[in-house]
């Protein structure tokens, strides 16, 4: 039986794995679908304490891997947790078939990008179309050209902000007639002379996947029901994140949407069942946050494992 199973390698995870490693717990970690998480996808991460000229975001989740492997943790590379039975101890998962039974969980499974859901969206990725401003907005393709943000939220409004960096002209889409985002957002977005708001208006297609790039989106006016062609060399979705917490809806507690709650510390409503980074955090989201959520899941682990033997 493993004493610790972490579910997810993003910052969470592996730290989680780093510091129960060293604690002798030998975790076993099981990667899904996606070892390393969203950080792999960016390119530079400048603003990771201890790396004054940045480190590729890929570098930095193989080099925390290796970090916790050198302590003891041994990591199911590309294995994907199917179901966890946690109504009684230990807990059984079910990871590709085969059944593994743990003493606790620490879950870190990480949240994803929320897609607009149109099938162009899908097939320009990285070709124009990208969900990270600060990881993408650099590329040569998007320099002095026009670009498109989608949201009204912070995010959105961030994206905007940094991106007047490099575009011509920011075209901030949103559904509504007024910003969700902070007030101090506001009125950066409202002041700066680059951005551009399209009010009440959805982004229906983006074009052009036979040019195999973006030129172009089609919006739509939700409140005269005018569509319009806007051109454009990239489209910066922000329209929020989805948390990867389906697996444990109905076990474990959720917000309503989908984030899990934090009873104590990292634990969750199910004792030995912990639980660190964006799957359960709306509001930071960042690398260093991750992996300090992971450093206290560990942390109240081995400290929760060590209570059942008092
Ligand atoms: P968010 O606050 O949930 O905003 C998402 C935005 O996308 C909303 O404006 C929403 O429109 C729009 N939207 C959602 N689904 C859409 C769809 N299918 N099509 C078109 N538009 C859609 O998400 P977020 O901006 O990522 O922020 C998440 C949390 O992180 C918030 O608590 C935020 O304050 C925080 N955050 C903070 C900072 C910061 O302080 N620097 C930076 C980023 C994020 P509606 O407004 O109509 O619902």
């Amino acid at each position: 039986m493993e004493k610790v199973v972490i579910i997810g390698t993003g910052c969470a995870g592996l730290t989680a794995a780093v510091y129960a490693a060293r604690s002798n717990l030998s975790p076993l970690v099981i990667t899904g679908t996606m070892p390393g998480g969203l950080l792999t996808t960016t390119s530079i991460v400048e603003n990771y304490p201890g790396f004054p000229e940045g480190i590729d975001g890929y570098q930095l989740m193989v080099n925390m891997q290796k970090q916790a492997e050198r302590f003891g943790a041994r990591v199911l590379t590309l294995r994907t947790v199917e179901s966890v039975d946690l109504s009684k101890r230990p807990f059984t998962l079910t990871v590709d078939g085969e059944k593994v039974e743990a003493e606790t969980l620490i879950i870190a499974t990480g949240a994803g990008h929320r897609h607009l859901g149109l099938e162009n969206e899908h097939l320009l990725e990285k070709k124009g179309v990208t969900y990270c401003a600060t990881c993408d907005g650099a590329w040569p393709m998007f320099r002095n050209q026009p670009l498109v943000v989608v949201g009204g939220g912070d995010s959105a409004c961030e994206e905007a902000l940094y991106l007047t960096r490099f575009g011509s002209t920011i075209h901030l889409v949103h559904r509504r007639d007024s910003l969700r985002a902070s007030k101090i957002m506001v009125e950066r977005v409202k002041q700066h002379t680059k951005i551009k708001p399209i009010w009440d208006s959805v982004v229906t297609d983006i074009l052009d996947p036979k040019a195999d790039k973006v030129t172009a989106v089609k919006l739509k006016n939700l409140k005269t029901g005018e569509e319009s062609t806007l051109p454009c060399a990239g489209v910066f979705v922000a329209i929020g994140h989805v948390p990867n917490t389906q697996l444990f809806k109905g076990v474990i507690d959720m917000d309503h949407n989908g984030y899990i709650i934090r009873h104590k510390g990292s634990q969750t409503n199910v004792p030995g069942v912990f639980v660190a980074g964006d799957c359960s955090d709306h509001v930071y989201r960042q690398a260093i946050t991750a992996a300090g959520m992971g450093c206290a899941a560990a942390i109240d682990a081995e400290r929760y494992l060590a209570s059942l033997n008092e």
